[in-house]
Order: structure tokens, then sequence, then C-alpha cells
């Protein structure tokens, strides 16, 4: 479609970033594209009726918000351990060397509020997964999951089972 050409377009392959061997999707170049940006953000605020937004730190923050304007939603930040100030849920996940920690607010919905939770990339699914149990333990229903670009060789979409996947591309 015109909207995964725009996008497909304006993302930049970077080999051996943050490390040797991989390669890192950079959005920058679809950021700082006014058409390409607006159609995302219209096409992410356009998926579901919605309470809240949900951005994961930190390039789903730059995602998210601009929806969140545009459906009329909240914002709500998925933040890395220790930056959110008031009383939080965390979950944590593995990565390939280690693991990682991702909190949100206790309060940051309504009971029963519908959310969609947004981010740049899905590489193996940990992230998103995680963030789909916070959203849950905190009340909340995770009415869809959508991501500007799918790694589908990463198989991220497994750990995803029975939630609703919204890639804007799928490489
Ligand atoms: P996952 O938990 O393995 O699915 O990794 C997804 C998280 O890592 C997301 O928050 C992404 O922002 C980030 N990520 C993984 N790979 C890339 C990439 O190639 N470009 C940008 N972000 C990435």
């Amino acid at each position: 479609s015109d909207l995964s050409r725009l996008i497909l377009d304006r993302i930049r392959d970077v080999p051996d970033y943050p490390k040797p061997g991989v390669l890192f999707k950079d959005i920058t170049p679809l950021l700082a594209d006014p058409a390409a940006f607006s159609a995302v953000t219209d096409e992410l605020a356009g998926l579901h009726e919605v309470d809240k937004i949900v951005g994961i730190e930190a390039r789903g923050f730059i995602l998210a918000a601009p929806a969140a304007y545009k459906a009329g939603a909240g914002f709500v930040p998925m933040r890395k351990k220790g930056k959110l100030p008031s009383e939080t849920l965390d979950e944590s996940y593995d990565l390939e060397y280690g693991s990682a920690t991702i909190e949100v607010h206790r309060d940051a919905f309504a009971p029963g509020d519908r959310v969609l939770i947004v981010d740049d990339v899905l590489a193996t699914g940990g992230t998103a997964c995680a963030a789909v149990e916070l959203v849950r333990r905190a009340g909340a229903e995770v009415v869809a999951v959508a991501v500007l670009m799918e790694l589908a060789f990463l198989k991220g979409r497994d750990r995803l089972a029975g939630v609703e996947l919204h890639p804007l591309v799928i490489v």
C-alpha cells in the first residue's frame, strides 16, 4: 500500500548497532518527514476507539503521543525501571543477555479503560508481552498492540497469542 511504501522508504537499516550482528531499524528519517509522520499518526489514531494510548519508552512515546492527541485519547507512558515518580507496577522480561524491567503508574488507567499499546518495532515480542501484562494488571483492557514495524523472522507475534496485533509494515 501507499502507507507501507511511505514507511519502508523512510526506515534506515544501521548495521552492527547497538552491537555487532544486529541490523537496527532507524525510524528517524520517517519522523523527520512531515507527510510520513502524519500518515503514521493518523493510521495509529484510527485503529480503534480507545480511552488511552500507551507509548513504550522511548520511541513508542514519539508515536503514541500524537496518536493520542489525534484520537482524543489519553497518553500513558510505560517506562524503564526507576523513571516514573509515583507508585508503579513492574514487569520483567528476558533479553538475549540478562533482563529488562518496564513500569507503569498503578493509577494510570480507570477500571476497564480500553487501551492501545504502541511501539516502534516488534522484535522478539518480550517488551510488548510485558506491556500487555502491565495494562491488564493495572485493571484495563488491551484492545490491540500497534507497531510501526514487525520483524517477522523473530516471531514476536507468537508471544502475543490472543492479542490483536497491528503492524503498519512487516519485514
Ligand atoms: P523485543 O522486546 O525484542 O520485541 O524488542 C522490542 C523493543 O526493542 C522495542 O521497544 C523497540 O523499540 C526495540 N527494538 C528492537 N529492535 C529494534 C530495531 O531494530 N530498531 C528500533 N528499535 C528496536
